[in-house]
This record gives structure tokens, sequence and C-alpha cells, in this order.
């Protein structure tokens, strides 16, 4: 059956020709075409591709060619359910064809008319068997349809990915070939510097410190344009779960040496098991925790670590008592080299949040912060719980660290 197909086919199956032109010749004075299969070995060739309804007389239908007829008709597609009309005499309601009825079972869509048959009663049968095979035809053609954009979408989303990778590479390889010429720079500014300083004069020796600034600021910028590029360049697709208690540890193991110099304390509720790698929390710990130490009023930073769990997700807070963030610069914040700050009042580059949303969008999470001006920010995170997630004890050691 192509699907353009306009002209409805009806087979018609009777073990006695004459029935069966008979029936024919009713159905074409009803304006249905029709197809007289006298061998069921035809009708078997022709069902279910090439019929839109089969009327047979129940005296062919014995069991075994019942059985022929199932097994044809369970080659139908799942949208398929061919109409049957069966042709029967001698009364609906005796016992013989009660037993007739539960043998036609395995045909599925059957209907029964009776004989002798009028032949309009015939015709409106087959039309309503028609109008019915129409429907499916329908929801074939939706399903096609819906393949089609199904596939559409796959095809887009591998180019888009195909895309990426390919700006991922072209950043990773512009950031880490840039470093050696930029290297040179820094090497020769620095001997500039040594050389003559104070052998020119004292614009000359301004220009060099400017320029020996420059190449440490582009040097440190290369440096974390290629790590944001790591971040998103790794394939690794396994799942893998991490204790956040853990990754926290790591982070502020890290930081330590800011910790003690600040006096900063790092609490912390209790946390869960998260479907992440350890690397990429960690990460994120540490991002957020060093943004707390830096972004720090005159008092001692005091950062609070928890986790909630929602009803696919978990959502991961990193509060501080800092300078806070104003509202309109919440979202800018997360885009890669944005700042708020100049380096010389806070030094950075602007990469670590864009770094910490690259890690947890991998995730199919989001990250956000609310934040009130002179009293403090909370960064939240959400990683979508589709692993085992649960409570891991709190690690009392490392509950309050100073
Ligand atoms: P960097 O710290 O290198 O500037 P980030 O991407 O980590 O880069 O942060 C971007 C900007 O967001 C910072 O320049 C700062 O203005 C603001 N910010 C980040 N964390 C905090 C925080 N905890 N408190 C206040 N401001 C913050």
């Amino acid at each position: 059956m192509t699907p353009d197909r306009v002209k409805e086919r009806v087979l018609i199956h009777t073990p006695f020709g004459r029935d069966g032109s008979l029936i024919q010749e009713v159905l074409h004075r009803g304006g249905i075409a029709s197809c007289v299969c006298a061998q069921i070995g035809d009708l078997e060739k022709s069902v279910p591709q090439d019929a839109d309804a089969v009327i047979v007389g129940d005296e062919a239908l014995g069991a075994p060619v019942v059985e022929r007829l199932a097994d044809r008709l369970k080659t139908q597609p799942t949208w398929s359910d061919l109409p049957l009309i069966v042709m029967t005499s001698g009364g609906m309601e005796t016992d013989r064809s009660r037993a007739r009825l539960r043998l036609l079972e395995p045909l599925g869509n059957v209907t029964l008319v009776e004989r002798p048959v009028r032949p309009v009663t015939l015709v409106s049968s087959v039309r309503g068997a028609l109008r019915a095979r129409r429907r499916q035809y329908e929801i074939r053609d939706l399903l096609a349809q819906r393949q089609l954009d199904a596939n559409t979408i796959q095809q887009s989303n591998e180019e888009l990915r195909l895309a990426n990778s390919e700006l991922q590479q072209f950043a990773y390889s512009a950031s880490h070939d840039l470093q050696e010429p930029l290297r040179m720079v820094s090497i020769y500014s620095e001997l500039l510097r040594k050389k003559y300083a104070a052998k020119l004069d004292d614009q000359a020796d301004e220009f060099i410190g400017y320029l020996v600034e420059g190449a440490t600021r582009m040097d440190q910028l290369l440096k974390d344009l290629l790590s944001y590029t790591q971040v998103t360049s790794s394939n690794e697709k396994s799942p893998a779960l991490t204790a956040a208690n853990q990754a926290l540890d790591r982070a502020i193991l890290n930081l330590r040496a800011r910790i003690e110099h600040t006096g900063a304390t790092i609490e912390r509720g209790d946390l869960p098991v998260l479907p992440m790698h350890e690397v990429h929390l960690q990460q994120l710990f540490q991002n957020l925790i060093g943004n707390a130490l830096k972004y720090r009023r005159e008092e001692k930073p005091r950062v609070i670590v928890q986790a909630q769990q929602q009803k696919d997700s978990w959502i991961v807070s990193v509060a501080d008592n800092g300078i806070g963030v104003e509202q309109q610069y919440a979202d800018l914040i997360f885009g890669i080299f944005k700042r708020l700050h100049n380096s010389e009042a806070y030094p950075g580059t602007g990469i670590g949040l864009a770094i910490c949303k690259k890690i947890v969008e991998r995730y199919r999470g989001r990250i956000w912060v609310e934040s009130e001006v002179g009293r403090g920010s909370t960064f939240y995170f959400s990683i979508p719980n589709h692993g085992p997630a649960y409570l891991a004890s709190k690690s009392s050691d490392a509950e309050l660290m100073q």
C-alpha cells in the first residue's frame, strides 16, 4: 500500500466463484472497487499490504485457513488492523456460529454479516470498514511524519554537536598555541625590564611595566580559557556518583591557605551523593567558595554549603556574607570573562562562574544567584537526580573548618 493510493481495494474470497462475482457487482454498483481472490493463496499474498478491507464467506474459513490468515495478519505494522467482513450463514445466535466466532478471534478486526444480505447492507458495511481503514492510514501518516521530525531533530542535534566540538577544538588550539608566542613576549619584556631598568627614562620604565603586566594577564586569560574548554570537551558519558562531602573536602583542602589567611569558616549541612564526576563537583565548590573568600567584606567570611532534595533534582547552595551582587548583574556574571570589578580591587579573569555554568549544564542542571548587596550572596546549582542519590552521613570532622 503506497501512501498516495487513492483507490481503495476490497478483496473478496468465497469458495464459490459465483458468490464472489455477485458481491463484486454489488460493490461496483455502490462505487467500491474490488477484486476476487479465488484461492486462499492469492488472498494471503495480498493481505495485509495490498488490501483496504477483505470479505470472506465463512464456509471458506476452516481452522487451517484461519490459522494461515492470522499468521499473515500478524505481519501487519502496528498502525494497521485490516477490517475483515465475514459473511455467515445459519443464524448468528446458534452454537455453531458462536463456535465459529471464537475461531475467528485471531483474525482481529472482524465484522459479521448474516446471509442473506441485502446489497445496501453489504455496501454500508464495506463503507464502514473502509472508513475505519482510512483512519488507520491517517495514523500511519502521522507516525511517519513524527518519525521524520524525530530524524530531523536528531540530525540537527548531531550537526550542533559537531559544530560545538569544532568550536571547542578551535578554542582549545587557539588558547594552547597562543601560549608559546606569549611566553616569548613575557620572557623578553621581563629581560628588558631587568636589563634596562633605570637606564632609560621614567616613561620607558612605565611602558615596560605595562608590557610585563599585560603579558602576565594574557597568560592567565589563556590558562583560564584552556581550563574552560577542557570542562566542555570531555566526551566521557559514563554515569558517575560522587559524595558531595568528599568533593567539598578536596575543594577546601585546595583553598586551605586562603581560608586560613582570611579566617573564614566553612559550614555544611547534610550533603548527598550526586550523579556527577568528582572533579566537576570539586571544581564547582572550589570556584564558588573561592569567590566567597575573594568578594568578602571587612568581617571574616562565613560560608555555608547545603543541599535540598526536590522532586527530581538536588539543589546545592553556597552562601556567603560577602559584598553581594546587584540584581541587574545576576545573569551577566555567569558569562565568559564577565566581571564586575577591576583586577586591582579583586584579581580574576571572569571565567570561574562561566566554568561552573558549563559544568552544571553538562548535567542538565541550572546555576543562579540570589544576593543582597552589602549582606552576601547565595549561589545555587541544581543537578537532576537520574541515578541513585542519597543523603550521606554528615562528616563531623570537616563540619566546621577554620
Ligand atoms: P572572577 O572571580 O575571576 O572575576 P567569576 O566568573 O568567578 O570570575 O565571577 C564573575 C564576577 O561575579 C566577579 O567578577 C564578581 O563581580 C561576581 N561574583 C562572583 N562571586 C561572587 C560572590 N560570592 N560575591 C560577590 N560577587 C561575586
